[in-house]
């Protein structure tokens, strides 16, 4: 393993790996920094040609000991083409399948690092804040683990979700009110009690690592060829940001000669992020939010800005951009990708494709250009969205 420090990208602190969720000297979200120079190439690349699954990436991970991984074969998900969206937007699309992740959802990446990390420091119990797909990964991640497991969830979590959790023997936590009532009930909870918080915003900083894999695979897939735009809908927006870390370290190893743009997505009612991308602004603040189809993105942020402050810089040092999308063409789209595509995808995934057709037709995705969408959780989480918008 070469991970080596935790450090902050905002004022420069470095220090041990260890449970910490905040930087000590400004109070912003830490990251895993590696000994880059010590890493042979060929052992960084032929990692990433093995195909496997996540794990293949240890040596860019930050777990010691094999002993301590709890893995249930996450990753190496497919990456489908297009089979008529792509050619009737004139553009070659892509989709990265993350509904074949075991719970199916994306969410088993961040928290098979989390837990894998949080049972390495000697953790007997996790918690997490989460609108759904989080909750359901985790638990049935600490049942492997033989942990506890505490999940906080919003009142208006889909049943299904809430269900996965329980029967991995999960304790649940409903919290009245949105998302980031939920992430402050567990972050309170997690300091009193001394839980290991895998809320996959970045307080965590261990589990972006695991969202890294996203992109390692995808090099794979595309035969070493960048792709031109990556789509991905954003809570906090770690995954994006994870992505995109595995496309600078492949840089940094001289395998990659570019870098991908990185379009964020928020569906509009809920949209911090994007909102701030919007209007120029160096950093995201309260908004006023309203509900979405797109529940497992409707992340408010509210206390916790910073996070989207990060994501937009993602976006921006990418050459990227952002998008946020109406009700009314998440239901448009989630249907034209069930029929044409065979693709039966949660509201949340959905958002990427919509996102899409609003680059293209406003010309700022060019024809012919490479596209990937991160379908990032499966429609049976959510039949409920299906059973009104068929
Ligand atoms: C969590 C989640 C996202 C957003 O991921 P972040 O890393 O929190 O930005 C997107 N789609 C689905 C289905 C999710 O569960
Ligand atoms: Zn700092």
């Amino acid at each position: 393993m070469y991970a080596s420090e935790l450090f902050c990208g905002e004022c420069g602190w470095r220090g041990e790996l260890t449970h910490r969720y905040s930087c000590p000297l400004c109070g912003y979200s830490l990251e895993v920094g590696y000994a880059y120079d010590k890493i042979p190439k060929a052992v960084f690349e032929e990692s990433i040609f093995l195909g496997r699954g996540l794990w293949d990436y240890s040596a860019l991970l930050p777990v010691r000991e094999e002993k301590n991984i709890v893995s249930m074969q996450e990753g190496n998900t497919p990456l489908l083409d297009s089979m008529l969206l792509g050619r009737r937007l004139g553009i070659e699309l892509f989709f990265k399948d993350e509904t074949r992740n075991p719970t199916c959802s994306f969410k088993d990446r961040p928290n098979t690092v989390g837990i894998s990390v949080a049972k390495e420091l000697g953790a007997d119990a996790v918690c997490i804040a989460s609108t759904g797909n989080g909750a359901a990964s985790l638990a049935a991640y600490a049942a492997r683990a033989g942990m506890k497991c505490y999940v906080f969830v919003p009142e208006a979590t889909p049943g299904g979700k809430i269900l996965q959790a329980i029967a991995h023997g999960a304790q649940l936590v409903r919290v009245p009110g949105d998302y980031s009532n939920a992430f402050a009930a567990c972050y309170e909870a997690s300091g009193r009690e001394g839980w290991a918080n895998l809320t996959s915003t970045y307080i965590n900083p261990y589990t972006m690592e695991g969202d890294k894999s996203i992109g390692y695979e995808l090099y794979r897939q595309m035969d070493r060829k960048i792709a031109d735009w990556i789509v991905v809908p954003l809570g906090a927006g770690a995954m994006l940001s994870g992505i995109y870390k595995a496309y600078c370290e492949l840089m940094r190893f001289g395998l990659a000669e570019k870098l991908p743009k990185m379009l964020g997505v928020q569906a509009r009612n809920c949209s911090p992020i994007i909102q701030a991308y919007e209007r120029g602004l160096d950093e995201v603040g309260p908004v006023h939010t309203l509900p979405t189809a797109a529940g497992a993105i409707a992340d408010a942020l509210t206390g916790y800005e910073r996070d989207g402050t990060r994501t937009l810089r993602s976006m921006r040092a990418s050459k990227g951009a952002g998008v946020a999308v109406e009700e009314a063409e998440i239901e448009k789209w989630a249907l034209e990708l069930a029929r044409e595509e065979g693709l039966f995808l949660e509201p949340a995934s959905v958002t990427a494709i919509a996102a899409v057709e609003r680059m293209v037709k406003s010309g700022q995705i060019g024809r012919g250009e490479s596209v990937v969408c991160i379908m990032t959780a499966h429609g049976l989480k959510e039949p409920e969205f299906y059973e009104t918008a068929l």
